[in-house]
């Protein structure tokens, strides 16, 4: 019929757009590599902002005591507690809590330009605790620090939760912006703030347009909007709306739930799209009973992940992309250079959309693959930092501490 004949076209019209066949991810890759250089040379010289974190000693298994972190992400709060017990002995205990940021305390106003150390140490003291803030970490440079003290050869760690992000570890003398004194270790972590990332080769849709325009955000964070956590949900709604109005996707009615920006969460993406069930039961249930849309049509609930699979693959793709020029920037994309063979090579990677989204994790290492090659592949390892940021940020306090 003609509703299923203009489904099957938007749905065609969508997967051209969001196409990432590996000639485009390649550019995308060398635009992220030259967009590092450019924020590497100047101040405000890219829209990666390419921060230096100070951080120049990475952890070394050497630290000692127990330590306390504090991970406050756009999603959850953590508080970890650490007790290390230095080379030999490594963590000895490790204890954490976990709480989901209420929506109250998640808008509203804050005074830009408040020290959140002095903050901290204020809230610290008011509650009467033997306690001192000893260091402030990025998650990503905090996962990237967690993963080198499990891992020597970690060089880049990123976040994919609700937000994304990267760090890596930098050359000193390659960072022509910084006229400091130069680190003993000749080396500096660098916290991208990738997900400001943009580049004309990025795949943007109208959808992807729209959620811009009507975001807190315009213009900004272009990256994170194809990528990560908080957006894919939010993406697959879109389309879905479009195909409820404009082809009658589930029908003669539009479910007003469906109209509601950020209604469809990602994991509820993630839940639909990992739906093994012969009648996609999973996918089913979820649109009833979250979006108002009741007795879908099985061919309704195929288009439905059809279009997870559309969302979901071109993020994990450009992902993969992104890795790839923090590699290629650091000489590390390829198993031989100049002549020598490359040092194996770890990125850790962290968040709740890495984490529990399997088929986003499974298509971002098989793209990586796709685009290295397997010869370099082999020696290049995208490795899960479970709470990574937490125990890095515990770690770092701990080396700083030592040396004050
Ligand atoms: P934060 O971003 O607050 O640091 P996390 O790293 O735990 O927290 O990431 C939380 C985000 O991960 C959620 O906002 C969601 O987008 C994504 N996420 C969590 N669980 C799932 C899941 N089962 N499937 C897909 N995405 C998930
Ligand atoms: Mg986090």
């Amino acid at each position: 019929s003609g509703r299923w004949a203009r489904v099957a076209a938007l749905l065609k019209e969508l997967e051209e757009r969001c196409a990432t066949p590996v000639g485009k991810l390649r550019q995308v890759a060398d635009a992220m590599a030259v967009e590092m250089h450019a924020g590497l040379a100047s101040e405000g010289g890219s829209k990666l902002k390419m921060l230096i974190s100070y951080v120049n000693n990475l952890p070394t298994g050497e630290e000692t005591g127990l330590f306390y972190a504090l991970d406050l992400g756009g999603t959850n709060f953590r508080v970890l507690r650490v007790q290390l017990g230095g080379k030999e002995r490594r963590v000895l205990k490790q204890e954490f809590e976990e709480v989901s940021i209420p929506p109250l305390l998640m808008v509203g106003g804050s005074d830009v330009g408040e020290d959140v150390v002095a903050e901290l140490t204020r809230a610290i003291e008011r509650q009467g605790l033997d306690m001192r803030v000893s260091a402030l970490i990025n998650d990503t440079v905090g996962t990237l620090a967690g993963g080198r003290y499990h891992d020597n050869d970690v060089v880049a760690a990123v976040i994919l939760g609700t937000g994304t992000n990267a760090a890596y570890v930098e050359r000193a003398h390659a960072i022509p912006k910084w006229h400091g004194l130069l680190p003993k270790s000749g080396e500096m972590v660098i916290n991208m703030e990738w997900g400001n990332f943009r580049s004309s080769h990025l795949p943007l849709t109208d959808y992807d347009q729209a959620l811009d325009n009507e975001s807190l955000n315009p213009s900004e964070q272009i990256f994170e909007k194809l990528i990560s956590g908080m957006y894919l949900g939010e993406i697959l709604r879109r389309v879905l709306l479009r195909l409820a109005k404009e082809a009658s996707l589930f029908g003669d009615s539009v479910s007003p739930k469906l109209e509601i920006p950020f209604m469809l969460r990602t994991p509820v993406m993630s839940a639909m799209h990992h739906d093994t069930s012969p009648d996609l039961k999973v996918v089913g249930a979820k649109l009833k009973d979250l979006l108002g849309i009741p007795n879908t049509s099985l061919k309704a609930r195929k288009v439905v992940v059809q279009i997870c699979d559309i969302v979901a693959r071109r993020g994990a793709r450009l992902a993969a992309a992104g890795v790839a020029g923090i590699l290629k920037k650091v000489g590390r994309d390829a198993a031989v250079k100049g002549g020598e063979s490359v040092p194996r090579t770890v990125v850790a990677m962290d968040g709740g959309l890495y984490e529990h989204y399997t088929i986003f994790r499974e298509c971002l290492q098989a793209t990586f693959e796709e685009m290295l090659g397997a010869e370099a592949a082999a020696s290049v390892v995208i490795k899960l930092a479970n709470d990574g940021s937490g125990i890095g940020a515990a770690l770092l306090a701990a080396s700083h501490s030592q040396y004050r």
